[in-house]
């Protein structure tokens, strides 16, 4: 039948608390035969602790490897490149690195890379460690490079506000590996199935820029950052939107069969 692909946050929950009928949805799409793949850029959690939010939100649990973060893209990255790494980020992060088999680092002189995530204790030396070790030729990696993320009291700094301090004490610039970069769009490809491949997502310039890039039919909801269509760049026009995914069985044409609904 084919892949849907989620993003999370905004869409399948909102920060702890499931969006109305996510339940139901996902339950209904595996039942109906679609492969279901969540795509996240928030790098604090493993696959297995994404995976975790999943189940105990929603009730439904994906196969780990289906429920990709931006640490996960950066790991697809690094593979095969690099060694050693120097982490800026939270505890799953650096998990997600040592999981792959590469080994972690503090000292500068001793990192092949430097990968950044979200890291809410960054501090001035860690900015210190990272740029110092990208100055001595380790590369420069981002989980990603969203500026803010959502939460329930406003906007809060992300990632890519971490990535622009020690990218400014280093001078360079930073390989992204999140939504809507290539390492995430290839990883991404290595794990979907069938003709017709769904992405749906709430935020336009990573969730639709991804779908755009790689020909999928791009799904605008509007439970997260996105609160009117017409928000969204012409550019990035999505094929459909839907105020809640709790549409998508009925969107993607397969009714609801009658002892399930
Ligand atoms: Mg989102």
């Amino acid at each position: 039948m084919g892949t849907v692909v989620f993003d999370l946050d905004g869409v399948v929950y909102v920060g702890d608390a499931a969006v109305p009928g996510a339940a139901e949805t996902l339950r209904t799409l595996d039942d109906l035969g679609w492969r279901l793949v969540f795509a996240t850029n928030n790098s604090t959690r493993t696959e297995d602790e994404t995976a975790d939010k999943i189940e105990r939100l929603t009730g439904y649990r994906p196969r780990s490897s289906f429920a990709v973060t931006s640490g996960s893209a950066a790991v697809h990255y690094l593979r095969g490149r690099h060694e050693s790494v120097l982490a800026v980020g939270a505890p799953g992060l650096t998990a997600t690195i040592e999981a792959a088999g590469l080994e972690t680092v503090d000292d500068p002189d001793r990192a092949d890379a430097v990968v950044v995530g979200l890291d809410r204790g960054i501090s001035y030396e860690t900015i210190d460690r990272a740029a110092s070790a990208i100055r001595k030729g380790a590369e420069f990696v981002a989980t990603n490079t969203d500026a803010t993320f959502p939460t329930p009291d406003g906007l809060a700094p992300g990632a890519g506000a971490i990535v622009a301090a020690i990218g400014s004490a280093a001078g360079a610039e930073p390989v992204s590996c999140g939504k809507p970069e290539l390492p995430m769009r290839e990883l991404l490809s290595s794990l979907v199935v069938g003709d017709e491949v769904v992405m749906v997502g709430d935020r336009a310039e990573t969730d639709l820029a991804i779908a755009r890039h790689l020909g999928w039919r791009a799904v605008l909801t509007l439970t997260g950052v996105t609160e009117l269509a017409s928000d969204v760049p012409r550019a990035l026009e999505p094929d459909d939107v839907i105020t809640s995914i709790s549409e998508l069985p009925g969107l993607l044409g397969g009714s609801v069969p009658k002892d399930k609904a």
